[in-house]
This record gives C-alpha cells, sequence and structure tokens, in this order.
C-alpha cells in the first residue's frame, strides 16, 4: 500500500537570535477520526438519519499541523557546570 511522508529538513537561518522562532504549516492531513468524510452518520429526535460534523476536522475532513521551531545556542559539556 503506498503511503505519503511529509519531513522537515531543519537548516539555521544565516542570522538569528537565541530564542527566535519559526513556524512551518503542514496543511490538508487526512482526518483519521472520521477517515476523511468530514461527518458520521446519525439520528435525530425523530429517528431520521442525519449527518453529525466531525468535531476534530469540523467537516472538512483534513486537518492542518504548525511546527514551531525555536533556535538556541547548543549547550556545551561543562559549560553550564556539569
Ligand atoms: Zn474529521
Amino acid at each position: 500500500m503506498s503511503k505519503t511522508t511529509r519531513m522537515i529538513e531543519l537548516r539555521h537561518p544565516d542570522h538569528f537570535r537565541p530564542g527566535s522562532k519559526e513556524t512551518l504549516a503542514s496543511r490538508g492531513h487526512l482526518c483519521n477520526y472520521c477517515s476523511g468524510n468530514g461527518f458520521f452518520w446519525g439520528s435525530d429526535q425523530y429517528g431520521r438519519r442525519t449527518k453529525c460534523e466531525c468535531p476534530l476536522c469540523k467537516g472538512s475532513g483534513e486537518v492542518d499541523a504548525f511546527v514551531t521551531i525555536e533556535w538556541k545556542p547548543s549547550k556545551r559539556e561543562g559549560s553550564d557546570g556539569a
């Protein structure tokens, strides 16, 4: 079975201040909770079949991932008194 894999290649910026952050967005991941349907079948108060919106993807069938990366100076052995 085929599978899509998304990867992040980390490369520090040429100039950064300690603690600076960057955010990457990876959009359009299939919602595993509803299998991408965006809804589940349910019933209303009269017993009729009705679509119930997926609580995780809010009906879109997809979810987005936001990854925040914070850059800091590396700690070398002995630099922190250890
Ligand atoms: Zn969903």
